[in-house]
């Protein structure tokens, strides 16, 4: 029989009722002919919970145990999913990680999948179970000990499991119904889009649109597994959502798709270094190690051998660059003049894979900021997208003004 994998976020099993709810979208699958396997999430909120209770315990927890207690929300609700299910009729069985096993490396908090052997789970399709409900974000190591896969690991275990098994679809049901233009919140006119190139998604993900993890993007991208993102409070259709695919599938596509923005954004200017061969490794080999995320950097020409190197990083990451930096400069691998950091700043990006053949996108883009009197002050681009840091203050306009040049809410 065919394949379905479904994914269930938190809010979507929130409690009880959300749950048979849930397991009802289920039942219509089997129904239809599907053997289903369905991936949970904790409860809403009881992730942070948890997180909470390590933390509050030990800031400067064992990994190992972090991921014990922290993965233990999805154990629940794969339970109590299997459960309800029965309850309905529909035979079912729950999964822990372990048991399938989901096999991770040891990077305990922010593990990778290895490997999802299949032939547990379709032993138990053969005697005629009909869903497998499978814990989402959790895995187990070489070590033997269970690790799980970073905040918002469930979309990638959901994508995982569908390439292992070679499922029709992956559909992931959310508390919004699709992926949108840009954020309902700050634009009313955005657009809720049928379909998504892979790549877009991909961008958009990356860039602060919370609605998949990005590396579940990646994974679907890699092995081709066709992703639905919709909601469950919605009637439930073949239609529903937004199909997140490659671009051979997508037949007509604005040359922007979306604008998407991300609130937390530093940008870190070194003033006066001096402009000789090496002074780029020298500053961003240091930040690399300290684990700080360089996003868009800027070299300015050169006056007199010295030059303002100029990038920009997560504003929580900050301290941390700076400490790096401070060290690297006492241990005489760089000199600088000052390190400013300006933390009231936000990155807006246009994304598109129209913009491969299509000129003019960047123009544009800046002509509209120009014209609402917001400064550019970094830009960076890449095939499929442009970024610009501006201030903080200004995120909201530039958001509604570029949905607005480039016509999101009209359909290609
Ligand atoms: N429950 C985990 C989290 O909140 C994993 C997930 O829901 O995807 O991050
Ligand atoms: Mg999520």
């Amino acid at each position: 029989m065919p394949i379905l994998v479904m994914k269930f976020g938190g809010t979507s099993v929130a409690n009880i009722d959300r749950i048979r709810r849930a397991a009802k979208r289920v039942g219509v699958e089997v129904a239809k002919g599907y053997d289903v396997i369905v991936i949970v999430s904790a409860m809403a909120g009881r992730t942070n919970e948890l997180v909470g209770w390590v933390d509050e315990i030990s800031a400067l927890h064992d990994a190992r145990e972090y991921d014990a207690v922290v993965s233990s929300g999805e154990n629940v609700t794969a339970g109590l999913m299997a459960l309800t299910l029965q309850e309905m009729d529909v035979p079912a069985r729950s999964w822990q990680g372990w048991q399938v096993p989901v096999r991770t490396t040891s990077i305990h908090s922010a593990a990778r999948i290895e490997e999802i052997p299949t032939d547990n789970i379709n032993a138990k399709f053969a005697e005629g179970m009909r869903v497998a409900v499978v814990a989402g974000f959790q895995g187990i190591s070489p070590e033997g000990r269970i690790t799980t896969l970073g905040r918002g690991g469930s979309d990638t275990t959901a994508v995982a499991f569908a390439a292992a098994f070679g499922a029709e679809r992956c559909d992931i049901y959310t508390d919004v119904d699709g992926v949108y233009t840009t954020d309902p919140r700050i634009s009313d006119k955005a657009r809720k889009l049928d379909r998504i190139a892979f790549e877009e998604m991909l961008e958009l993900a990356s860039l602060g649109a919370k609605v998949l993890q990005t590396r579940s993007v990646e994974l679907a991208m890699r092995y081709n597994v066709k992703l639905r993102v919709l909601s469950s409070f919605e009637e439930q259709s073949d239609e529903a959502g937004t199909l997140v695919c490659a671009e051979e599938e997508i037949m007509e596509s604005n040359v922007v798709n979306g604008i998407a923005y991300s609130r937390d954004e530093a940008k870190m200017t070194l003033v006066s270094v001096a402009d000789r061969p090496g002074i780029a490794a020298a500053i961003f080999g240091p930040l690399s190690d300290a684990g700080v995320n360089v996003d868009m950097i800027i070299q300015n020409i050169a006056e007199e051998g010295r030059t303002d190197m100029t990038f920009s990083c997560p504003v929580g990451q900050v301290a941390r660059a700076e400490k790096a930096l401070q060290d690297a400069k006492t241990r005489g691998e760089i000199n600088f003049h000052d390190l400013i950091a300006d933390t009231n700043v936000a990155k807006i990006s246009a994304v598109g894979i129209g913009m491969r053949s299509q000129s003019g996108v960047a123009a544009k883009m800046f002509k509209t900021l120009s014209d609402e009197g917001i400064n550019i002050k970094v830009i960076a681009t890449s095939e499929i997208k442009i970024s610009v840091l501006i201030d903080r203050k200004y995120m909201e306009l530039a958001v509604q003004a570029l949905h607005d040049a480039f016509e999101l809410d009209k359909v290609a």
